[in-house]
């Protein structure tokens, strides 16, 4: 992949704003209670970072590496968890921040992880979602943006571990 061939599809400022929606949605839903934020790395990292500033109930953060798409840009379809949670989620409201949903089996399977752990409530907060890939049914409480079956980058999402620093979602031009 060149350099030239990374295009916007969200900008900054679009994406930017979308997050502080949801931030205020989630407070609203959230009122009185407080939220165990769970990152799912590293995807999900600047999404979490970004969502948090706009929350206005207490929360705390805790971070889970769960295994993915490695380098290549197809999903293998099994779970494994690679780091746990640091602390106990019993009784607690947990919102899982996942920075896409693409077949759902990740989701589908940390959902049921998290209920069995003893969580009050379980939801799902993604920043994009890839509805024409879904092989697993999955909840999505709270979502940012509906996207086509597309590779994309950028915000965290990263190609071969690259571009999780740019500020937009972005998605590589084909060459003719
Ligand atoms: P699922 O279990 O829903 O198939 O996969 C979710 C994970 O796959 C995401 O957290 C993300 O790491 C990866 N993924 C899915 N689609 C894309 C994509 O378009 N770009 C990148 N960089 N990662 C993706």
């Amino acid at each position: 992949m060149r350099e030239d061939q990374i295009k916007v599809m969200i900008d900054q400022e679009t994406l930017e704003n979308k997050i502080a929606e949801l931030g205020a949605i989630i407070s609203r839903d959230y009122e009185g209670k407080e939220i165990v934020l769970i990152c799912i790395l590293k995807g999900g990292a600047m999404f979490m970072m970004q969502l948090a500033k706009s929350i206005t109930v207490p929360v705390t953060m805790d971070f889970m590496v769960l295994s993915s798409y490695g380098n290549e840009l197809i999903s293998s379809g099994e779970v494994k968890i690679k780091k746990d949670l640091d602390d106990s989620i019993e009784g607690k409201h947990v919102l899982i921040v996942e920075d896409i949903v693409d077949t759902g089996r990740t989701l589908s399977f940390l959902s049921t992880y998290l209920v069995k752990k003893g969580a009050a409530s379980v939801q799902i907060c993604t920043m994009l979602d890839k509805p024409a890939r879904r092989v697993v049914p999955v909840d999505v409480k709270y979502s940012g943006f509906e996207i086509a079956d597309e590779f994309v980058l950028g915000y965290g999402l990263d190609y071969a571990q690259k571009y999780r620093n740019l500020p937009y979602i972005a998605y590589v031009e084909q060459e003719e």
